[in-house]
């Protein structure tokens, strides 16, 4: 199981991640990431992990359980 965590403090609004993996990340209006599912299905969790190696800022992280 991954837990996503996304620091907005931090996001430089790309939208990367938005195009790796629909399913978990989606941007605000303003461009800011949002996490749809915060503890994706297991299925997904590669693509995360590289979304989280793809993310230019830093700002995504995952927690391993
Ligand atoms: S890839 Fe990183 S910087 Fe780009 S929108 Fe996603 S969280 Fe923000």
């Amino acid at each position: 199981m991954v837990k996503v965590r996304a620091d907005t403090d931090v996001c430089v609004f790309s939208g990367m991640c938005v195009l790796n993996v629909p399913e978990v990340f989606d941007q605000r209006d303003d461009g800011m990431v949002e996490v749809l599912a915060e503890e994706p299905p297991e299925g997904l969790a590669e693509r995360v992990r590289l979304a989280v190696l793809g993310c230019p800022s830093g700002a995504l992280s995952v927690e391993e359980d």
